[in-house]
């Protein structure tokens, strides 16, 4: 797609950092690391977000975040990995071509805490959201 930046990347335009580059996915050093190791897994395929991409290939790019997090926690050695997806500016996403974060996190990681955000629901409203989302 003309103006993403990740289709550029793909299509050679742009330069990056690759570690994994196979049939549809490839996996890349992101530009501005939260952390060693902070990188992005998307699809050469520009899809928008995850209401936009094929299951198959949500599935497909699952199995690659799950071997990657294995070659990050084996070589980097964090104490621990934020998986993360945004989509919508809203919830932070920045770069529209779908895409999945692996946060490495060490000892000097600034973490997001959310805890002291998160809200306190009534029975009925759960039993609502229930019949709303089962
Ligand atoms: P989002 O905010 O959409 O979830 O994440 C976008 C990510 O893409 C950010 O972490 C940002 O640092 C990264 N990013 C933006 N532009 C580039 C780029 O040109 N190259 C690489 N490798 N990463 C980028
Ligand atoms: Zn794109």
């Amino acid at each position: 797609m003309e103006d993403c930046i990740f289709c550029k990347i793909v299509n050679g335009e742009i330069p990056s950092y690759k570690i994994y580059d196979r049939d549809d996915i490839i996996v890349m050093l992101d530009i501005n690391p939260l952390s060693r190791g902070h990188v992005l897994v998307l699809p050469k395929q520009h899809y928008r977000d995850i209401h936009e991409i094929p299951e198959e290939l949500v599935i497909k790019m699952a199995s690659v975040v799950k071997e990657m997090s294995e070659r990050i926690k084996e070589r980097l050695n964090p104490e621990g990995i934020i998986i993360m997806q945004n989509n919508g500016k809203r919830a932070g996403q920045s770069v529209f071509h779908f895409h999945i974060h692996i946060k490495p996190v060490y000892s000097d990681t600034p973490v997001p805490q959310e805890e002291h955000l998160r809200k306190k629901i009534t029975k009925d409203e759960f039993i609502e959201l229930c019949r709303t989302l089962q």
